[in-house]
């Protein structure tokens, strides 16, 4: 449904965007993350035909977006960051001169605004001022006219910010209806936002792409490998007995998966997170350096050292990262140009 090719923009002194190079397939919920003054707005912007890349080319729905504007535009709808409201016009008056814009015309107006209406929950509000709705209402109103004519896709630029917690819940939920039978792309920095509402995310950082996949697989690529297990018997021998492993960069206790009795304190069941050594860096292999089967057989060393000591092992696994210990790895510390680029997928 997108295809973004090399994109790049120059505002002259800043390069807000270089060579990114993505695919969003028809139906998917992708989130497109990065910090502020990552390159998400612009991005969006090229996408949505609002702002012309420097180079580089947009493809939407089969159409490429300098070659065929109108078709390529007819099948989007984009929610920009500030939605362009007019706060002296009256949601229904809005919303039939936006469907006017978008050229729908005749009898169809007054249906199509009344349909997106509905599908962004504002119709109680019609007879309304903008200027007198909710921020939470003023977003809602915007997705409406995002929604004008039934494009299947929708972009939507960091759609829950400034809302309050109330207002954002209400979004979510809008956003995770629409993402039903819309190809949907919504940038944010919040990485909650794409756990709530996204089957996969796009990193862009420092208008760079610099990582692609579902939430799985970005924590497996960059979380940095290692080993959760579920021991039974002595906690502290067990870790010390890890920690010898030539390849154990650190051992860390969990909590306590079962209390042992007083009385037999080797029967406890711990939870160990067990953190490995980068293996030496090559360059442009670190996701694959760091999953795959050396982490296997690692996991299997970490595991024969245990029974053979005579430890009860109950579950060992790969080491599963929270997202946002992901995303800290792709965007902290900074890196220079050039040092970081894609990890995954087609991004360059
Ligand atoms: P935010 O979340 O803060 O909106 P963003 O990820 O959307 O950030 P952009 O707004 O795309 O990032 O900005 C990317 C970079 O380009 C920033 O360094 C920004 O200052 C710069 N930039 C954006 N618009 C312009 C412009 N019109 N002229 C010059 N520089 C710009």
């Amino acid at each position: 449904m997108i295809d973004a090719f090399e994109l790049t923009k120059d505002y002259g002194t800043v390069v807000a965007v270089r060579d990114v190079t993505f695919h969003v397939g028809r139906g998917e919920v992708v989130g497109f993350l990065g910090l502020n003054g990552a390159g998400k707005t612009t991005t969006l912007r090229m996408l949505a035909g609002s702002l012309g890349p420097t180079s580089g080319r947009v493809v939407i729905a089969g159409h490429d977006l300098e070659r065929e504007p109108l078709r390529a535009r007819g099948c989007l709808g984009y929610l920009p960051e500030a939605a362009p409201l007019y706060p002296e016009m009256r949601v229904r008056e809005y919303l039939e001169f936006r469907a006017r814009v978008k050229s729908i015309r005749g009898s169809k107006v007054r249906a199509a605004a009344r349909e997106a209406a509905e599908r962004a929950r504002v119709v109680d509000v019609m007879e309304t001022l903008i200027g007198h709705l909710s921020k939470g209402y003023r977003q809602r109103v915007g997705l409406a006219e995002a929604l004008l004519g039934r494009p299947p896709l929708l972009i939507l630029d960091e759609p829950t910010a400034g809302l309050d917690p109330n207002q954002i819940h209400e979004v979510r939920e809008l956003i995770r209806d629409l993402g039903a039978d819309h190809t949907l792309l919504l940038s944010t920095h919040i990485l909650p936002e794409v756990e709530a509402t996204c089957d996969r995310a796009l990193v862009i950082h420092r208008g760079r792409l610099v990582a692609q996949g579902t939430l799985e697989e970005l924590r497996s690529q960059r979380t940095g490998s290692g080993a959760e297990l579920h021991v039974r018997g002595d906690a502290q021998r067990a870790r010390a007995l890890l920690g010898e492993l030539p390849f154990v960069r650190s051992v860390n206790l969990g909590a306590p998966r079962e209390a042992a009795a007083p009385s037999a304190p080797t029967t406890e069941l711990v939870e160990l997170e067990v953190r490995f050594d980068a293996p030496p860096t090559e360059p442009e292999t670190t996701a694959a350096a760091t999953s795959g089967a050396d982490v296997d057989g690692q996991i299997e060393d970490c595991v024969r050292a245990l029974v053979n000591a005579g430890f009860g092992v109950r579950r060992a696994g790969p080491r599963r990262a929270a997202l946002d210990e992901v995303f800290r790895s792709l965007t902290l510390p900074a890196a220079p140009d050039g040092e970081r680029d894609a990890t995954g997928g087609s991004a360059s």
